[in-house]
């Protein structure tokens, strides 16, 4: 048993964090929070060309909106600091040095130049040009040349990088909690690079040493990480170390079922791929995000953590909370998660009907305000009554709107249907039986109705429809008495009067 639980969300802020990475982020901190443990946000800025200004700060924007915040961190400093890669610089070159001088590194000063020959020479034979056991002591590098002329290389300022040494002829067993045991064979490896001429260190070394060193137990990321697992685990070998326990989360594929979900999907299909919206620094380009079409963050969570998991029961609502509490690594599984958009607008209705009442009506007094509406109405009813069909908030106007204003048009086909000869006399006969009613009840204003029409021995419909078409344009809507009771006497009144006028 593993005591202390530290997981760890490592993106590289090279633009805004695609849903695929919210889920990893989501996996790590579910796993965290169910053990103990901690969630760590890490970011591995070692690759400075492909820095770009903002990504950092939607990163910690977006966990925060999902509810999912890291514990340790950027600007939440703990023990491991710093936890930009940047700033760990002078971290990495002790490393690379030690895995030279045991044997499992090398330096390499071949020129890209040369190198591009070299592919250019092997694509003409029909080969692929890899820098590995194979060739590596034909190229320029520690191995082939002598001490000496390394030495004097290195003094006189000649650009190399460092290359890690892939061990040959050895069958590699590697574990994955999601994917099981595999064996790789380490002669199909190259010799990656692991410190660079600008002396910085690639992702494989910072990756290996930072996680080292922040004693992170479990690496849960995606899976298109999984061809560097064999070089990982060989890093920490080299280096004396324990490995963590790796857990690769499966694909997010297009709705169709084939390919992986891009970035460029979702604004080409018409949902999201993004949680927050994205304006892109050079191009100015917006991308939308889940925020500011209108979904819930619980929803958005919910979607999420259903793809490449399930419970293992029927359930498929789930609080953060309750996620927290079901989430096991052994229940995510190897195949690609099929992105559903049609699923998620679900889970957004689903995780509306869900919320607290009073959040939906304080977010329902925004929306009125903006619209510049001012009510004494009871918005609580109101809104419980619309929101079964509601999606997103702001689909409550819609569902609404009638209560707050009436009816100025009237929807044409509804009053062909409903609106006969003597309608308008029938109208007028009611807005008096209206008028002597004192309590304007829901149940009060339904049986002074229907014992009206019941006594006149004329169907429902008849009063009904036209009722309705007067109160709500259409004949659309929840139920009519209860729409008289909360608008009031005077307002239904009116409303009859209108349609009778206009109809
Ligand atoms: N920096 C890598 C990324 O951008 C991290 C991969 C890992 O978690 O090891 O996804």
């Amino acid at each position: 048993m593993i005591k202390d639980i530290r997981v760890r969300f490592a993106p590289s802020p090279t633009g805004p964090l695609h849903i695929g990475g919210v889920r990893t982020a989501l996996f790590n901190y579910l796993f965290a929070k169910k053990n103990n443990g901690t969630f760590v946000l890490r970011i591995e800025d070692t690759d400075q060309n492909r820095y770009v200004p903002g990504a950092e700060e939607y990163i910690k924007n977006a966990l925060n909106w999902c509810g999912i915040p890291f514990d340790e961190g950027i600007e939440k400093e703990g023990k491991f600091g710093p936890y930009r890669q940047s700033e760990r610089k002078h971290l990495y070159k002790q490393y690379a040095d030690q895995l030279i001088k045991d044997g499992f590194a090398y330096y390499a000063f071949d020129t890209s130049e040369a190198l591009n020959n070299h592919r250019k020479d092997h694509e003409a034979k029909g080969k692929t040009f890899i820098y590995n056991w194979h060739n590596r002591e034909k190229l320029t590098n520690s191995l082939s040349l002598s001490k000496d002329e390394v030495t004097h290389k290195i003094n006189s300022g000649i650009p190399y990088v460092i290359r890690f040494k892939s061990p040959q002829d050895e069958i590699l067993h590697l574990t994955d909690e999601i994917r099981g045991d595999m064996k790789i064979d380490t002669n199909i490896l190259d010799d990656k690079i692991l410190f660079k001429s600008d002396g910085m260190p690639t992702y494989h070394l910072a990756n290996i040493v930072d996680d080292h060193l922040m004693k992170i137990t479990h690496v849960i990321r995606g899976e298109e990480w999984l061809p560097s697992l064999a070089l990982h685990v060989l890093l920490y070998r080299s280096l004396g170390w324990d490995s963590p326990i790796f857990a690769h989360l499966p694909l997010i594929l297009k709705p169709v079922g084939k390919g992986k979900l891009s970035k460029r999907d979702g604004d080409k299909m018409g949902f999201p791929v993004f949680p927050l919206a994205w304006t892109d620094p050079k191009t100015q380009e917006i991308s939308s995000g889940y925020k500011e079409d209108g979904y819930l963050p619980e929803a958005v969570v919910n979607m999420l953590a259903f793809l490449g998991w399930n419970p293992g029961t029927e359930q498929e609502l789930f609080s953060l909370e309750e996620l927290i509490q079901e989430f096991d690594l052994k229940r995510v599984h190897k195949a690609g998660a099929k992105f559903d958009p049609e699923k998620t607008k679900w889970f957004q209705q689903q995780q509306l009907q869900k919320m607290d009442s009073d959040i939906l009506v304080d977010q329902f007094k925004n929306i009125l305000s903006e619209k510049n509406i001012s009510t004494s109405l009871d918005l609580t009813t109101i809104v419980n009554t619309v929101k079964e069909r509601a999606v997103f908030t702001m689909d409550l106007w819609e569902l609404s709107n009638f209560y707050f204003i009436s009816p100025t048009k009237y929807d044409e086909k509804a009053v062909k249907k409903a609106w006969k000869e003597d309608t308008s006399s029938l109208m007028h006969e009611l807005t008096r039986i209206l008028n002597d009613i004192t309590d304007f009840s829901e149940n009060n204003v339904s049986t002074t109705i229907k014992g009206w029409i019941t006594g006149k021995e004329i169907s429902f419909g008849r009063i009904m429809m036209p009722l309705r078409i007067a109160l709500v344009g259409s004949l659309q809507g929840p139920d009519l008495f209860q729409i008289a009771s909360l608008i009031g006497k005077e307002e239904t009144i009116k409303r009859i009067e209108n349609a009778i006028e206009n109809n």
